[in-house]
């Protein structure tokens, strides 16, 4: 029985473990892990949101850069050369963003700005500054994207990843054989099909889709760019620092190292960058100050151009820009030293070098970027921790539940299962307790009428302890009956006033002869006189009955009971003490349970109900009072009923 209680709990144990603890654990790592991501998640949204606009930003401004060249281009009449002078103020005065104009001959002389005409100081400062690039003399860095640059390096790179990654899928080793060129493409019939050579002529669209594609597979792929920019330096190529360094917000202590800049620079003559093209932009970096160049070739073999008005320039740019300042972010453009070209009314200072998401423009504008910032990143950042906080208290409110619903169900299950195993055992003792009295009589009975007992007073005897033997057999039935009817809450007192102390006379006396023919001694002790209460007579002795069969019952081989009432002004104390097994500290809180019986091995020799206390305690609870269990000094139980004294008649 023991052994079967145990199995049965160490299963439960291993339930709770499979089916609360274990699932509670993960999910608690899950959502611990996916909260602490959380700030991340927010962060990404932020910045794919702001960059989405400066993406949109970008293609307005490198629009315009083209509309900006083909306006100067368009201003210009052609006949510059005849009267260098006058034309050229007058293109000046006809576009705000001419700067500085200036004429070249076909062989690249100098023909205006002229020494002769008396420089003004942009004009000495352009002459200066530009006078032997524009002259063929000197080189400059030409900026180029270095994805458009690499493009087919990339294009090819992508395609041996691409492979490597279906040959990764199929399981084959071929991956790591794959050459970086000469790339063959499996056709859908199996056919090893040439890829056309890269350098072959495409078509402009072809030709657009490719460059997009490069540039994102680029922007994707953080070891392509590695790849890419080690290739660059080995060619001498600059790949100058970022101006900016895009931030996070959320969590600043994961800043993303400083990037290099997607435009590479190499050093081109005049010649060269104007060659095969009718006219173009060129950014100058003179003194670190960016200045750019218009030039257009004129009908005569040579170029006229501008430097572009800075001021005008900016402001056109600054034209472009949806509204700047949100709620939630602030748009603006960079220049090459990292200040905005508008800022909104904005009384805190701001670090320009740390946007949340920023975008370098063009190569015909190097080192300029669009850049976004959150308009108030502590709203932001408090209002992720909040999100996290509410996350953190959610997870934390389900972990509660899910642990203690756990616990619960499982609690409740050992107490069904510990409540059935005790009914069972139930119907087994019970039965047997039945059959003890039952043979008794019987015995008894057929002892009188076989008339084997001729002396009056052993017949006497034999039907007193027929009559004490019924009576127990009665109390059983009637503790089985009254449990039912308690359950159903249909137990009724008729209650009047009487005097416990007569009644436990009574009843001791009732049980001495039968109690004494199993060779018990008893004694009864009465130090209170009268004691009267207000309750139902039948419900109290089999109270008292129950208290005394469990001495009975349980003496371990002393069989001595002592029946004592005492009293106090406010209660009648009546106590039921043995000098038996007595009850251990930790059972002594559970023998008040319906069907608990304790658990060792004097208690399980003998028969039982576990009915007999708890139909004590809940008459003796419905008189008001209650029943106590102590140790009792020297070994043995005492159990004590207390019942409220009922006042004298008169009495307040
Ligand atoms: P039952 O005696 O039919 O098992 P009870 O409800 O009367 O049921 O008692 C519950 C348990 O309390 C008993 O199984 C026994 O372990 C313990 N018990 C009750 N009275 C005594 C006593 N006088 N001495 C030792 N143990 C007792």
């Amino acid at each position: 029985m023991t052994m079967r209680k145990k199995r049965s709990a160490s299963h439960l144990r291993l339930l709770f473990v499979l089916a609360v603890v274990i699932p509670c654990l993960v999910l608690g790592v899950i959502a611990i892990r996916s909260i602490n991501r959380e700030k991340a998640f927010i962060e990404l949204r932020l910045q794919r949101t702001l960059d989405a606009e400066l993406v949109h930003m970008v293609s307005l401004v490198n629009a315009d850069l083209d509309r900006i060249r083909e306006e100067l281009a368009s201003s210009l009449t052609g006949d510059e050369s005849a009267a260098p002078r006058s034309a050229l103020s007058a293109w000046k005065a006809r576009s705000p963003l001419v700067g500085v104009p200036f004429l070249l001959s076909s062989d690249l002389q100098i023909v205006w700005p002229s020494l002769s005409g008396g420089l003004s100081e942009e004009e000495r400062a352009f002459l200066n500054g530009n006078g032997e690039f524009v002259t063929g003399r000197a080189a400059i860095p030409v900026y180029q994207n270095i994805a458009l640059v690499y493009k087919d390096e990339i294009t090819r790179s992508r395609e041996v990843l691409d492979r490597k990654d279906q040959f990764a899928k199929a399981g084959s080793e071929a991956a790591e054989a794959t050459p970086g060129l000469g790339l063959k493409k499996e056709t859908p019939s199996g056919v090893q099909e040439e890829k056309p050579a890269l350098n072959e002529p495409q078509s402009r669209v072809e030709e657009v889709e490719a460059q997009q594609k490069a540039i994102s597979d680029f922007e994707m792929s953080p070891d392509l760019r590695k790849v890419v920019y080690d290739q660059a330096r080995e060619k001498g190529q600059q790949a100058a620092p970022r101006t900016v360094s895009p931030s996070a917000v959320l969590s600043p202590e994961k800043q993303a190292p400083p990037q290099e800049s997607i435009f590479i620079s190499e050093p081109r003559r005049f010649t060269e960058i104007t060659q095969g093209r009718e006219n173009g932009l060129i950014p100058r970096f003179v003194r670190d100050k960016l200045t750019l160049l218009f030039w257009k070739r004129n009908p005569h073999g040579g170029f006229t151009g501008c430097v572009l008005d800075g001021d005008a320039l900016r402001g056109r740019l600054v034209g472009l820009l949806p509204e700047v300042f949100t709620p939630v972010r602030i748009l603006t453009i960079l220049d090459e030293n990292g200040r905005p070209l508008i800022t909104p009314d904005d009384k805190e200072s701001r670090d320009w070098r740390r946007p949340i998401a920023a975008r370098e423009i063009s190569e015909r504008l190097p080192r300029w970027e669009v850049a976004a910032y959150l308009s108030s990143p502590g709203a932001v950042a408090s209002r992720a921790n909040l999100t996290t906080l509410i996350l953190w208290i959610l997870v934390l409110f389900l972990f509660v539940a899910m642990a203690s619903g756990g616990t619960y169900i499982l609690n409740t299950l050992r107490s069904e299962m510990v409540l059935a195993r005790q009914k069972t055992t139930f119907v087994a003792n019970v039965s047997h307790e039945l059959k003890t009295p039952l043979t008794s009589i019987r015995m008894f009975a057929e002892m009188l009428k076989e008339r084997r007992a001729s002396d009056p007073a052993k017949q006497e005897k034999y039907l007193d302890l027929m009559v004490s033997e019924t009576d127990r057999l009665t109390r059983l039935i009637n503790n089985v009956l009254d449990f039912a009817r308690m359950e159903r809450g249909e137990r009724k007192y008729e209650k009047k006033r009487l005097d416990v102390a007569l009644l436990c006379e009574g009843l001791v006396d009732g049980q001495r002869v039968r109690l004494e023919h199993n060779g018990f001694e008893l004694t009864f002790q009465n130090d209170l006189g009268e004691a009267f209460i207000e309750g139902d007579e039948e419900a109290l002795k089999q109270a008292l009955l129950n208290l005394l069969s469990n001495a009975e019952k349980y003496c371990g081989g002393v069989k001595r009971i002592d029946v004592d009432i005492s009293g106090t002004p406010e209660s009648i104390l009546v106590n039921v003490k043995d000098r038996g097994i007595g009850v251990s500290l930790r059972e002594s809180k559970k023998i008040f349970e319906e069907f608990y019986r304790a658990d060792d091995s004097p208690t399980a020799k003998v028969r039982g109900s576990g009915l007999g206390l708890p139909i004590a305690l809940r008459i003796v609870r419905d008189h008001g009072g209650d029943i106590h269990y102590f140790p009792r000094d020297g070994g043995g139980s005492v159990f004590q009923i207390r019942l409220p004294r009922q006042k004298r008649q008169g009495q307040t």
